[in-house]
């Protein structure tokens, strides 16, 4: 009976969310989205498929959030467009990251640098980024400036993702961060 109720309390939220103003937007919820040519999947940190949600002005690239229970990643189409196809694809994988390693309910300090190695672990293990693939982000991180919610400045950010590429992580990268 407790799984039933679960399983009622998901319907009538899945439902709110369909009958609110978010309706179009449930429309376009992709669960393969391709990203700079790839067909991309991505499941949180409970094995759910985070869905894509393709986007303008969010002020952002990307972002991971949790509307209506679902997990999702919303990317502004029109900065993602100035991006090379490897930069895109390491953006989505980033805000993945943010639902796999469980950010979106936990964020801490440490959430963006782990998403960041997490994206590059991933990428080199899928054979999706060779390290020219990432010396490639640099003119695009250059004048980036980091923020106070832990993304590091440009350069940093940059020479940290070839970290992340040069020693994939045994240990987690708090670990790999402080070497
Ligand atoms: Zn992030």
């Amino acid at each position: 009976m407790r799984a039933l109720t679960g399983v009622l309390a998901l319907v009538i939220c899945l439902t709110t969310f369909a009958s609110s103003e978010r309706a179009r937007a449930a429309d376009e919820l992709v669960v393969q989205p391709v990203i700079g040519g790839n067909p991309m999947r991505c499941y949180d940190y409970r094995g759910a498929v985070v869905r894509t949600l393709r986007t303008s002005e969010l002020g952002d690239v990307g972002r991971a959030s949790i509307i209506a229970r679902m997990p999702i990643i919303s990317l502004d189409t029109d900065r993602l467009a100035t991006l090379p196809a490897k930069m895109q694809v390491f953006f989505y994988m980033h805000e993945c990251a943010h639902h796999v390693l469980g950010h979106v309910i936990r964020p801490t300090l440490e959430s963006e640098r782990e998403a960041d190695c997490w994206a590059i672990d991933y990428g080199r293990w899928a054979g999706l980024f060779t390290r020219a693939d990432i010396e490639g982000f640099a003119p695009h991180f250059a004048s980036s400036r980091g923020s106070k919610y832990g993304h590091l400045p440009g350069p940093e950010r940059q020479a940290y993702l070839l970290k992340c590429f040069d020693e994939p992580r045994t240990e987690g990268t708090q670990a790999a961060f402080s070497r």
